[in-house]
Protein backbone atom coordinates (compact mmCIF):
# COMPACT_ATOMS: atom_id res chain seq x y z
CA UNK A 1 0.00 0.00 0.00
CA UNK A 2 1.13 3.44 -0.93
CA UNK A 3 -0.02 6.48 1.14
CA UNK A 4 -0.25 10.26 -0.28
CA UNK A 5 -1.24 12.84 1.67
CA UNK A 6 -2.30 16.56 0.99
CA UNK A 7 -4.55 19.03 2.01
CA UNK A 8 -8.51 18.31 2.59
CA UNK A 9 -10.93 20.50 0.07
CA UNK A 10 -14.10 18.20 0.19
CA UNK A 11 -14.56 15.39 2.64
CA UNK A 12 -16.20 11.97 1.84
CA UNK A 13 -14.56 8.78 1.52
CA UNK A 14 -14.44 7.29 -2.19
CA UNK A 15 -13.08 3.84 -3.26
CA UNK A 16 -11.96 3.13 -7.33
CA UNK A 17 -9.23 3.18 -9.92
CA UNK A 18 -7.18 5.70 -10.10
CA UNK A 19 -7.18 8.39 -13.58
CA UNK A 20 -3.65 10.04 -13.86
CA UNK A 21 -4.56 12.52 -16.13
CA UNK A 22 -0.90 14.65 -17.06
CA UNK A 23 -0.91 16.94 -19.44
CA UNK A 24 2.55 16.22 -20.60
CA UNK A 25 3.46 17.91 -24.47
CA UNK A 26 4.10 15.48 -27.40
CA UNK A 27 7.65 14.97 -28.26
CA UNK A 28 7.34 13.65 -32.20
CA UNK A 29 10.33 10.96 -32.76
CA UNK A 30 11.03 12.21 -36.50
CA UNK A 31 11.12 8.44 -38.68
CA UNK A 32 11.88 7.22 -42.08
CA UNK A 33 9.05 5.10 -42.88
CA UNK A 34 9.43 2.34 -46.04
CA UNK A 35 6.13 2.40 -47.18
CA UNK A 36 4.27 5.16 -47.44
CA UNK A 37 1.06 3.84 -48.92
CA UNK A 38 0.93 1.95 -45.05
CA UNK A 39 1.49 5.21 -43.53
CA UNK A 40 -1.08 6.74 -45.11
CA UNK A 41 -3.29 3.32 -43.98
CA UNK A 42 -2.18 4.24 -40.27
CA UNK A 43 -2.73 8.13 -40.78
CA UNK A 44 -6.21 7.06 -41.69
CA UNK A 45 -7.30 5.02 -39.27
CA UNK A 46 -6.18 7.37 -36.55
CA UNK A 47 -8.15 10.07 -37.96
CA UNK A 48 -11.26 7.85 -37.99
CA UNK A 49 -10.53 7.69 -34.15
CA UNK A 50 -10.28 10.83 -33.49
CA UNK A 51 -13.59 11.48 -35.39
CA UNK A 52 -15.12 9.01 -33.33
CA UNK A 53 -13.83 10.16 -29.98
CA UNK A 54 -15.04 13.11 -30.69
CA UNK A 55 -18.38 11.59 -31.48
CA UNK A 56 -18.45 10.35 -27.86
CA UNK A 57 -17.49 13.77 -26.57
CA UNK A 58 -20.31 15.82 -28.11
CA UNK A 59 -22.70 13.65 -26.86
CA UNK A 60 -22.13 13.58 -23.59
CA UNK A 61 -21.53 17.10 -23.98
CA UNK A 62 -24.60 17.62 -25.05
CA UNK A 63 -27.02 16.26 -21.98
CA UNK A 64 -24.27 17.82 -19.87
CA UNK A 65 -23.76 21.19 -20.79
CA UNK A 66 -26.09 21.79 -23.65
CA UNK A 67 -25.67 21.49 -27.64
CA UNK A 68 -24.31 25.04 -27.93
CA UNK A 69 -21.66 24.26 -25.49
CA UNK A 70 -21.15 20.83 -27.15
CA UNK A 71 -20.23 21.95 -30.76
CA UNK A 72 -16.86 22.66 -29.92
CA UNK A 73 -16.39 19.02 -30.70
CA UNK A 74 -18.36 18.91 -33.99
CA UNK A 75 -16.07 21.85 -35.26
CA UNK A 76 -12.75 19.27 -34.49
CA UNK A 77 -14.60 16.40 -36.10
CA UNK A 78 -14.83 18.93 -38.99
CA UNK A 79 -11.54 19.47 -39.68
CA UNK A 80 -10.37 16.23 -39.30
CA UNK A 81 -12.67 16.09 -42.75
CA UNK A 82 -10.74 19.28 -44.27
CA UNK A 83 -9.45 18.51 -47.50
CA UNK A 84 -6.70 20.71 -47.24
CA UNK A 85 -5.70 19.14 -43.94
CA UNK A 86 -5.91 15.91 -44.86
CA UNK A 87 -4.08 16.24 -48.25
CA UNK A 88 -1.40 18.37 -46.70
CA UNK A 89 -0.46 15.65 -44.62
CA UNK A 90 -0.59 12.77 -47.01
CA UNK A 91 1.43 14.81 -49.16
CA UNK A 92 4.46 15.17 -46.50
CA UNK A 93 4.07 11.47 -45.97
CA UNK A 94 4.29 10.35 -49.89
CA UNK A 95 7.15 13.30 -50.39
CA UNK A 96 9.32 13.03 -47.23
CA UNK A 97 9.04 9.86 -46.44
CA UNK A 98 8.77 10.31 -42.95
CA UNK A 99 6.24 9.26 -40.15
CA UNK A 100 2.58 9.93 -39.94
CA UNK A 101 2.94 12.21 -36.28
CA UNK A 102 5.79 14.56 -37.68
CA UNK A 103 3.32 15.26 -40.59
CA UNK A 104 0.62 16.07 -38.44
CA UNK A 105 3.02 17.68 -35.97
CA UNK A 106 4.18 19.84 -39.61
CA UNK A 107 0.41 20.49 -40.97
CA UNK A 108 -0.32 21.65 -38.00
CA UNK A 109 2.68 24.10 -37.55
CA UNK A 110 1.82 25.75 -41.05
CA UNK A 111 -1.89 25.64 -40.39
CA UNK A 112 -1.41 27.56 -37.26
CA UNK A 113 0.86 30.06 -38.71
CA UNK A 114 -1.88 30.55 -41.43
CA UNK A 115 -4.54 31.36 -38.95
CA UNK A 116 -2.82 33.34 -37.07
CA UNK A 117 -1.98 35.60 -39.46
CA UNK A 118 -5.50 36.24 -40.44
CA UNK A 119 -7.33 39.36 -39.98
CA UNK A 120 -10.09 37.78 -38.87
CA UNK A 121 -10.49 37.01 -34.55
CA UNK A 122 -12.37 34.17 -34.74
CA UNK A 123 -10.13 32.90 -37.64
CA UNK A 124 -7.12 34.01 -35.62
CA UNK A 125 -8.83 31.82 -32.58
CA UNK A 126 -9.40 28.85 -34.57
CA UNK A 127 -5.35 27.79 -34.54
CA UNK A 128 -6.13 26.78 -30.82
CA UNK A 129 -8.29 24.06 -32.48
CA UNK A 130 -5.86 22.85 -35.18
CA UNK A 131 -3.32 22.44 -32.61
CA UNK A 132 -6.68 20.58 -30.10
CA UNK A 133 -7.29 18.08 -32.98
CA UNK A 134 -3.50 17.27 -34.54
CA UNK A 135 -2.43 16.89 -30.75
CA UNK A 136 -5.05 14.42 -30.51
CA UNK A 137 -4.02 12.61 -33.59
CA UNK A 138 -0.67 12.49 -32.25
CA UNK A 139 -1.71 11.17 -29.45
CA UNK A 140 -3.44 8.64 -31.02
CA UNK A 141 -0.21 8.11 -33.75
CA UNK A 142 1.75 7.23 -31.09
CA UNK A 143 -0.18 5.30 -28.96
CA UNK A 144 -0.08 7.81 -25.84
CA UNK A 145 -3.44 7.69 -23.39
CA UNK A 146 -3.14 10.89 -22.22
CA UNK A 147 -6.43 12.18 -24.31
CA UNK A 148 -7.95 13.98 -21.68
CA UNK A 149 -10.20 12.70 -18.37
CA UNK A 150 -12.67 9.84 -20.48
CA UNK A 151 -13.79 6.74 -18.99
CA UNK A 152 -16.84 4.64 -19.07
CA UNK A 153 -16.45 3.84 -15.51
CA UNK A 154 -15.99 5.98 -12.54
CA UNK A 155 -12.67 7.09 -11.40
CA UNK A 156 -10.36 8.86 -9.16
CA UNK A 157 -9.20 12.21 -10.75
CA UNK A 158 -5.06 12.66 -10.09
CA UNK A 159 -3.65 15.14 -12.20
CA UNK A 160 -1.57 18.30 -11.41
CA UNK A 161 -4.27 21.58 -11.49
CA UNK A 162 -7.34 22.11 -13.57
CA UNK A 163 -8.54 25.06 -14.82
CA UNK A 164 -12.18 26.12 -14.60
CA UNK A 165 -12.83 25.69 -18.75
CA UNK A 166 -10.76 22.23 -18.67
CA UNK A 167 -13.91 20.88 -15.57
CA UNK A 168 -16.74 21.65 -18.20
CA UNK A 169 -15.28 18.82 -20.11
CA UNK A 170 -15.96 16.20 -17.57
CA UNK A 171 -18.35 13.56 -17.79
CA UNK A 172 -18.97 14.38 -13.94
CA UNK A 173 -21.19 11.61 -13.12
CA UNK A 174 -17.48 9.26 -13.64
CA UNK A 175 -15.84 11.54 -11.01
CA UNK A 176 -15.32 9.57 -7.97
CA UNK A 177 -12.81 12.34 -6.44
CA UNK A 178 -10.32 14.88 -6.93
CA UNK A 179 -6.69 14.60 -6.00
CA UNK A 180 -4.14 17.46 -7.55
CA UNK A 181 -1.01 17.66 -6.65
CA UNK A 182 -0.54 21.28 -6.38
CA UNK A 183 -3.53 23.36 -6.35
CA UNK A 184 -5.24 25.58 -3.37
CA UNK A 185 -8.22 25.53 -1.31
CA UNK A 186 -9.88 28.41 -2.88
CA UNK A 187 -9.37 27.47 -6.65
CA UNK A 188 -12.22 27.09 -8.80
CA UNK A 189 -11.32 22.53 -9.11
CA UNK A 190 -11.62 22.77 -4.75
CA UNK A 191 -15.18 24.68 -5.20
CA UNK A 192 -16.52 22.24 -7.85
CA UNK A 193 -15.50 19.89 -5.94
CA UNK A 194 -17.42 21.13 -2.83
CA UNK A 195 -20.09 22.16 -5.92
CA UNK A 196 -20.30 18.03 -6.51
CA UNK A 197 -19.59 16.85 -3.24
CA UNK A 198 -17.38 14.49 -3.89
CA UNK A 199 -14.32 14.25 -1.75
CA UNK A 200 -10.99 16.10 -2.93
CA UNK A 201 -7.38 16.39 -1.82
CA UNK A 202 -5.02 19.32 -3.02
CA UNK A 203 -1.17 19.93 -2.45
CA UNK A 204 -0.69 15.60 -2.64
CA UNK A 205 3.24 15.87 -3.74
CA UNK A 206 4.36 12.89 -5.65
CA UNK A 207 0.82 11.84 -6.44
CA UNK A 208 1.13 12.60 -10.46
CA UNK A 209 3.26 9.11 -10.74
CA UNK A 210 1.88 7.15 -13.82
CA UNK A 211 3.00 4.15 -12.56
CA UNK A 212 -0.79 4.50 -10.24
CA UNK A 213 -2.82 4.96 -13.73
CA UNK A 214 -5.29 2.48 -13.22
CA UNK A 215 -4.45 1.15 -9.51
CA UNK A 216 -7.27 0.63 -7.31
CA UNK A 217 -7.50 3.12 -3.92
CA UNK A 218 -9.40 4.84 -1.38
CA UNK A 219 -9.32 8.32 -0.90
CA UNK A 220 -9.93 9.64 2.53
CA UNK A 221 -10.83 13.20 1.79
CA UNK A 222 -11.43 14.62 5.20
CA UNK A 223 -8.00 12.98 6.32
CA UNK A 224 -6.46 14.36 2.88
CA UNK A 225 -5.33 11.07 2.35
CA UNK A 226 -5.14 8.46 -1.04
CA UNK A 227 -4.40 5.00 -0.57
CA UNK A 228 -3.12 3.45 -3.69
CA UNK A 229 -3.56 -1.23 -3.47
CA UNK A 230 -4.74 -0.37 -0.17
CA UNK A 231 -4.32 -3.03 2.57
CA UNK A 232 -7.47 -5.31 4.27
CA UNK A 233 -6.88 -2.87 7.60
CA UNK A 234 -7.82 0.33 5.56
CA UNK A 235 -10.00 -1.35 3.62
CA UNK A 236 -12.32 -2.31 6.89
CA UNK A 237 -11.64 1.13 8.32
CA UNK A 238 -12.58 3.49 5.28
CA UNK A 239 -15.56 1.41 4.80
CA UNK A 240 -17.01 1.41 8.31
CA UNK A 241 -16.04 5.19 7.91
CA UNK A 242 -18.00 5.45 4.51
CA UNK A 243 -20.70 4.04 6.38
CA UNK A 244 -20.30 6.81 8.60
CA UNK A 245 -20.89 9.75 6.54
CA UNK A 246 -23.82 7.76 5.07
CA UNK A 247 -25.56 7.86 8.37
CA UNK A 248 -24.76 11.23 8.94
CA UNK A 249 -25.96 12.56 5.39
CA UNK A 250 -29.00 10.20 5.95
CA UNK A 251 -30.03 11.90 9.60
CA UNK A 252 -29.51 15.37 7.91
CA UNK A 253 -32.38 14.72 5.95
CA UNK A 254 -34.81 14.80 8.24
CA UNK A 255 -34.05 19.05 8.09
CA UNK A 256 -35.42 18.95 4.95
CA UNK A 257 -38.08 21.91 5.33
CA UNK A 258 -37.34 23.10 8.64
CA UNK A 259 -36.69 27.11 8.51
CA UNK A 260 -33.22 27.85 9.41
CA UNK A 261 -33.86 29.85 13.13
CA UNK A 262 -31.64 29.92 16.11
CA UNK A 263 -33.13 28.39 19.18
CA UNK A 264 -33.35 32.18 20.50
CA UNK A 265 -35.60 32.53 16.96
CA UNK A 266 -32.77 34.60 14.93
CA UNK A 267 -33.63 33.58 11.22
CA UNK A 268 -30.67 33.12 8.50
CA UNK A 269 -31.45 32.47 5.16
CA UNK A 270 -29.27 29.35 3.44
CA UNK A 271 -28.95 29.96 -0.05
CA UNK A 272 -26.43 28.08 -2.76
CA UNK A 273 -23.98 28.74 -4.53
CA UNK A 274 -24.02 27.26 -8.43
CA UNK A 275 -21.92 27.37 -11.57
CA UNK A 276 -24.81 26.14 -14.14
CA UNK A 277 -28.66 24.61 -14.36
CA UNK A 278 -27.58 21.65 -13.88
CA UNK A 279 -26.37 22.27 -10.59
CA UNK A 280 -30.34 23.44 -9.95
CA UNK A 281 -31.09 19.70 -8.82
CA UNK A 282 -28.39 19.23 -6.07
CA UNK A 283 -29.96 22.88 -4.46
CA UNK A 284 -33.06 21.57 -4.78
CA UNK A 285 -32.37 18.23 -3.04
CA UNK A 286 -30.25 20.03 -0.27
CA UNK A 287 -33.13 21.83 -0.02
CA UNK A 288 -31.98 25.44 -0.02
CA UNK A 289 -34.06 28.46 0.47
CA UNK A 290 -32.27 30.41 -2.62
CA UNK A 291 -29.86 30.55 -5.02
CA UNK A 292 -27.07 33.28 -3.20
CA UNK A 293 -24.90 32.79 -5.82
CA UNK A 294 -24.61 32.03 -9.89
CA UNK A 295 -21.72 32.27 -11.24
CA UNK A 296 -22.41 33.25 -14.73
CA UNK A 297 -19.20 33.45 -16.30
CA UNK A 298 -19.55 29.74 -16.10
CA UNK A 299 -22.06 30.06 -19.00
CA UNK A 300 -18.84 31.88 -20.72
CA UNK A 301 -15.97 29.21 -20.20
CA UNK A 302 -18.54 26.37 -21.82
CA UNK A 303 -19.00 28.36 -24.93
CA UNK A 304 -16.34 28.78 -27.60
CA UNK A 305 -17.66 31.95 -28.59
CA UNK A 306 -20.20 34.73 -26.56
CA UNK A 307 -23.22 33.08 -25.72
CA UNK A 308 -25.85 35.14 -27.48
CA UNK A 309 -28.55 37.02 -25.18
CA UNK A 310 -31.27 34.07 -26.72
CA UNK A 311 -28.88 31.15 -25.24
CA UNK A 312 -28.39 33.22 -21.59
CA UNK A 313 -32.02 34.50 -21.48
CA UNK A 314 -32.88 30.55 -21.69
CA UNK A 315 -30.81 29.75 -18.64
CA UNK A 316 -31.48 32.86 -16.56
CA UNK A 317 -35.50 31.40 -17.31
CA UNK A 318 -34.52 28.26 -16.74
CA UNK A 319 -33.39 28.68 -13.15
CA UNK A 320 -36.04 31.18 -12.46
CA UNK A 321 -38.38 28.51 -13.10
CA UNK A 322 -36.56 25.87 -11.52
CA UNK A 323 -36.81 27.71 -8.18
CA UNK A 324 -40.01 28.78 -8.22
CA UNK A 325 -40.26 32.35 -6.71
CA UNK A 326 -37.13 31.66 -4.68
CA UNK A 327 -34.27 34.11 -4.83
CA UNK A 328 -32.23 34.08 -7.59
CA UNK A 329 -28.92 35.81 -7.17
CA UNK A 330 -27.04 36.04 -10.67
CA UNK A 331 -23.64 37.16 -10.57
CA UNK A 332 -22.73 39.39 -13.96
CA UNK A 333 -19.95 38.33 -15.77
CA UNK A 334 -16.69 37.49 -13.83
CA UNK A 335 -14.20 36.87 -16.24
CA UNK A 336 -9.98 37.60 -16.04
CA UNK A 337 -7.34 35.90 -13.82
CA UNK A 338 -8.19 32.44 -13.36
CA UNK A 339 -11.09 32.24 -15.20
CA UNK A 340 -10.64 33.01 -19.10
CA UNK A 341 -11.90 32.24 -22.26
CA UNK A 342 -9.65 32.67 -25.25
CA UNK A 343 -12.18 34.09 -27.84
CA UNK A 344 -12.19 37.25 -25.07
CA UNK A 345 -8.57 38.05 -26.18
CA UNK A 346 -7.76 39.93 -23.10
CA UNK A 347 -4.45 41.12 -23.36
CA UNK A 348 -1.42 39.53 -21.57
CA UNK A 349 -1.31 41.21 -18.07
CA UNK A 350 1.60 40.65 -15.37
CA UNK A 351 -0.88 40.73 -12.31
CA UNK A 352 -4.50 39.52 -13.93
CA UNK A 353 -5.93 39.30 -10.60
CA UNK A 354 -5.18 43.09 -10.43
CA UNK A 355 -5.79 43.75 -14.36
CA UNK A 356 -8.81 43.90 -16.19
CA UNK A 357 -11.44 41.45 -14.82
CA UNK A 358 -15.32 41.23 -13.73
CA UNK A 359 -17.07 44.58 -13.63
CA UNK A 360 -14.00 46.45 -15.03
CA UNK A 361 -14.06 44.03 -18.27
CA UNK A 362 -17.69 44.50 -18.75
CA UNK A 363 -17.95 48.74 -18.17
CA UNK A 364 -14.84 48.30 -20.31
CA UNK A 365 -16.41 46.19 -22.94
CA UNK A 366 -20.16 47.39 -22.40
CA UNK A 367 -21.38 45.84 -25.87
CA UNK A 368 -20.63 42.02 -23.66
CA UNK A 369 -22.53 43.88 -20.50
CA UNK A 370 -25.65 44.64 -21.65
CA UNK A 371 -25.99 41.94 -23.32
CA UNK A 372 -25.93 39.90 -20.59
CA UNK A 373 -28.32 42.23 -18.83
CA UNK A 374 -30.69 42.57 -21.58
CA UNK A 375 -30.90 38.56 -21.08
CA UNK A 376 -31.71 39.10 -17.24
CA UNK A 377 -34.22 41.56 -17.38
CA UNK A 378 -35.83 39.64 -20.11
CA UNK A 379 -35.81 36.60 -17.54
CA UNK A 380 -37.14 38.69 -14.84
CA UNK A 381 -40.68 38.09 -15.24
CA UNK A 382 -40.47 34.41 -14.74
CA UNK A 383 -38.91 34.54 -10.97
CA UNK A 384 -37.35 36.65 -8.39
CA UNK A 385 -33.78 37.62 -9.56
CA UNK A 386 -31.46 39.75 -8.07
CA UNK A 387 -28.66 41.02 -9.74
CA UNK A 388 -24.82 41.32 -8.32
CA UNK A 389 -21.99 43.14 -9.87
CA UNK A 390 -18.57 41.75 -8.81
CA UNK A 391 -15.01 43.02 -7.84
CA UNK A 392 -16.21 46.45 -6.94
CA UNK A 393 -13.79 48.66 -5.61
CA UNK A 394 -15.77 52.50 -5.92
CA UNK A 395 -18.82 54.34 -6.02
CA UNK A 396 -18.60 55.52 -9.73
CA UNK A 397 -18.53 51.60 -11.32
CA UNK A 398 -21.98 51.44 -9.22
CA UNK A 399 -23.06 54.47 -10.77
CA UNK A 400 -21.91 54.06 -14.23
CA UNK A 401 -23.50 50.61 -14.25
CA UNK A 402 -27.08 51.48 -12.54
CA UNK A 403 -26.95 54.05 -16.07
CA UNK A 404 -26.04 51.25 -18.35
CA UNK A 405 -29.03 49.10 -16.92
CA UNK A 406 -31.79 52.31 -17.31
CA UNK A 407 -30.69 52.00 -20.99
CA UNK A 408 -31.30 48.40 -21.08
CA UNK A 409 -34.45 48.85 -19.44
CA UNK A 410 -35.48 51.91 -22.20
CA UNK A 411 -34.38 49.69 -24.71
CA UNK A 412 -36.56 47.03 -23.41
CA UNK A 413 -39.45 48.84 -23.01
CA UNK A 414 -39.14 50.55 -26.36
CA UNK A 415 -39.35 47.53 -28.26
CA UNK A 416 -42.15 45.95 -26.47
CA UNK A 417 -40.20 43.38 -23.80
CA UNK A 418 -41.48 42.79 -21.10
CA UNK A 419 -39.64 42.81 -17.65
CA UNK A 420 -39.94 43.30 -14.09
CA UNK A 421 -39.53 46.74 -11.94
CA UNK A 422 -38.74 44.33 -9.05
CA UNK A 423 -35.14 43.14 -9.51
CA UNK A 424 -32.97 43.46 -6.80
CA UNK A 425 -29.28 44.73 -7.20
CA UNK A 426 -26.52 44.31 -5.15
CA UNK A 427 -22.71 44.30 -5.13
CA UNK A 428 -19.87 41.82 -4.26
CA UNK A 429 -18.12 43.01 -1.15
CA UNK A 430 -14.98 41.18 -1.86
CA UNK A 431 -11.88 43.83 -2.22
CA UNK A 432 -10.91 46.19 0.94
CA UNK A 433 -11.93 49.36 -0.89
CA UNK A 434 -15.76 48.06 -1.24
CA UNK A 435 -15.72 47.00 2.41
CA UNK A 436 -14.34 49.79 3.67
CA UNK A 437 -16.99 52.01 1.56
CA UNK A 438 -19.31 49.64 2.14
CA UNK A 439 -21.70 52.64 3.50
CA UNK A 440 -21.55 54.75 0.35
CA UNK A 441 -21.84 51.75 -1.84
CA UNK A 442 -24.95 50.81 0.54
CA UNK A 443 -27.10 53.97 -0.12
CA UNK A 444 -27.21 52.61 -3.94
CA UNK A 445 -28.35 49.09 -3.72
CA UNK A 446 -30.58 46.49 -2.50
CA UNK A 447 -27.86 43.87 -0.85
CA UNK A 448 -24.35 42.86 -0.47
CA UNK A 449 -22.85 39.78 -0.62
CA UNK A 450 -19.50 39.28 0.75
CA UNK A 451 -17.33 37.35 -1.13
CA UNK A 452 -14.60 36.20 1.26
CA UNK A 453 -12.41 34.13 -1.24
CA UNK A 454 -11.29 37.43 -2.80
CA UNK A 455 -11.36 39.44 -0.18
CA UNK A 456 -9.46 37.40 2.08
CA UNK A 457 -6.75 37.62 -0.94
CA UNK A 458 -6.82 40.90 -1.44
CA UNK A 459 -6.85 42.14 1.74
CA UNK A 460 -3.30 39.98 3.03
CA UNK A 461 -2.18 40.52 -0.72
CA UNK A 462 -1.70 36.77 -1.10
CA UNK A 463 -3.02 35.30 -4.40
CA UNK A 464 -5.68 32.08 -3.96
CA UNK A 465 -4.01 30.27 -6.66
CA UNK A 466 -0.70 29.82 -5.10
CA UNK A 467 -0.33 26.74 -3.20
CA UNK A 468 2.69 28.56 -1.93
CA UNK A 469 1.10 31.73 -0.08
CA UNK A 470 -1.77 29.12 1.59
CA UNK A 471 -0.57 29.91 4.69
CA UNK A 472 -0.77 33.59 4.24
CA UNK A 473 -4.55 33.51 2.50
CA UNK A 474 -5.82 33.04 5.86
CA UNK A 475 -9.78 33.79 5.98
CA UNK A 476 -9.52 33.55 9.74
CA UNK A 477 -7.31 36.34 9.63
CA UNK A 478 -8.82 39.28 12.02
CA UNK A 479 -8.60 41.54 9.19
CA UNK A 480 -10.69 40.03 7.35
CA UNK A 481 -12.74 38.68 9.71
CA UNK A 482 -13.34 42.73 11.17
CA UNK A 483 -13.81 44.12 7.25
CA UNK A 484 -16.78 41.85 7.47
CA UNK A 485 -18.11 42.94 10.76
CA UNK A 486 -17.78 46.49 9.12
CA UNK A 487 -19.92 45.63 6.02
CA UNK A 488 -22.93 44.39 7.47
CA UNK A 489 -22.75 46.96 10.22
CA UNK A 490 -22.98 49.56 7.21
CA UNK A 491 -25.63 47.16 5.03
CA UNK A 492 -27.94 47.63 8.70
CA UNK A 493 -27.63 51.23 9.15
CA UNK A 494 -28.51 51.97 5.58
CA UNK A 495 -31.71 49.40 5.71
CA UNK A 496 -30.17 46.46 3.29
CA UNK A 497 -29.70 42.96 3.98
CA UNK A 498 -26.14 41.08 3.84
CA UNK A 499 -24.87 37.74 2.88
CA UNK A 500 -21.87 35.69 2.47
CA UNK A 501 -21.75 33.71 -0.46
CA UNK A 502 -17.47 32.99 -0.26
CA UNK A 503 -16.34 29.69 1.12
CA UNK A 504 -16.12 30.87 4.76
CA UNK A 505 -19.74 31.00 4.76
CA UNK A 506 -19.65 26.82 4.80
CA UNK A 507 -17.41 26.98 7.61
CA UNK A 508 -19.16 25.70 10.35
CA UNK A 509 -16.71 26.99 12.90
CA UNK A 510 -18.14 30.56 12.04
CA UNK A 511 -21.82 30.08 11.82
CA UNK A 512 -21.89 31.34 15.46
CA UNK A 513 -19.64 34.53 14.26
CA UNK A 514 -21.54 35.18 11.44
CA UNK A 515 -24.94 34.85 13.31
CA UNK A 516 -23.54 36.69 16.40
CA UNK A 517 -22.90 39.52 13.70
CA UNK A 518 -26.18 39.63 12.45
CA UNK A 519 -25.17 38.20 8.83
CA UNK A 520 -29.05 37.98 6.89
CA UNK A 521 -27.76 35.03 4.78
CA UNK A 522 -25.15 32.61 3.71
CA UNK A 523 -24.70 30.98 0.17
CA UNK A 524 -23.05 27.88 0.49
CA UNK A 525 -21.91 24.93 -2.03
CA UNK A 526 -25.52 23.04 -1.98
CA UNK A 527 -24.02 19.90 0.06
CA UNK A 528 -23.52 21.93 3.23
CA UNK A 529 -26.78 23.37 3.55
CA UNK A 530 -28.37 20.69 5.91
CA UNK A 531 -25.38 20.68 8.52
CA UNK A 532 -25.17 24.15 8.57
CA UNK A 533 -28.78 24.44 9.06
CA UNK A 534 -28.18 21.83 11.85
CA UNK A 535 -25.61 24.13 13.55
CA UNK A 536 -27.92 27.02 13.49
CA UNK A 537 -31.13 25.31 14.81
CA UNK A 538 -28.49 24.26 17.83
CA UNK A 539 -27.05 27.55 18.46
CA UNK A 540 -28.58 30.30 21.07
CA UNK A 541 -26.79 33.42 19.54
CA UNK A 542 -27.76 35.88 22.61
CA UNK A 543 -25.77 33.38 24.75
CA UNK A 544 -22.67 33.44 22.79
CA UNK A 545 -22.80 36.70 21.22
CA UNK A 546 -20.74 38.56 23.28
CA UNK A 547 -17.68 35.39 24.00
CA UNK A 548 -17.82 34.76 20.20
CA UNK A 549 -16.81 38.52 18.82
CA UNK A 550 -14.45 39.16 21.21
CA UNK A 551 -13.12 35.89 20.58
CA UNK A 552 -12.76 36.81 16.79
CA UNK A 553 -12.84 40.65 16.26
CA UNK A 554 -10.14 41.50 19.54
CA UNK A 555 -7.35 39.27 19.29
CA UNK A 556 -5.18 38.07 16.29
C1 LIG B 1 -15.41 35.23 -3.72
O1 LIG B 1 -14.47 35.88 -4.20
O2 LIG B 1 -15.51 34.97 -2.51
C2 LIG B 1 -16.47 34.71 -4.60
C3 LIG B 1 -17.55 34.15 -4.10
O3 LIG B 1 -16.28 34.77 -5.94
P1 LIG B 1 -15.32 33.77 -6.76
O4 LIG B 1 -14.88 32.67 -5.84
O5 LIG B 1 -16.10 33.27 -7.92
O6 LIG B 1 -14.21 34.67 -7.17
MG1 LIG C 1 -14.61 36.61 -6.21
Amino acid sequence: MITVSGRSVCAGVSFGPVFVFSREESTIKRRHIESSDDEIARFESARKQAISELGMLYDKAISEVGEANAMIFQIHQMMLEDLDYIESIKNIITDQFINAETAVGQTCDNFVQMFRAMDDAYMRERSADVKDVSERLIKILSGRDDGGIISDKPIIVVTDDLAPSETVQFDKSKILAFVTEDGATNSHTSILARTMNIPAVIGAKGVLNKDFHGKQAIIDGSEGTLYIDPDDTTIAKMTEKKKELECQTKALQRLKGCKSVTKDGQKIELYANIANVLDIASVLNNDAEGIGLFRSEFLYLENIDYPSEDVQFGVYKETLLKMEGKRVVIRTLDIGADKNAAYFHMPKEENPALGVRAIRLCLQRPEIFKTQLRALYRASVFGKLSIMFPMITSEWEILKTLEIIDEVKEELSSEGIAFSNDVELGCMIETPAAAVISDILAKHLDFFSIGTNDLTQYTLAADRQNSEVGEFCNMYHISVLRLIDTVVKNAHKNGIWVGICGELAADENLIELFLAMGVDELSLTPSAILSARKKILETNVSEIRGVVLNKYLERQ
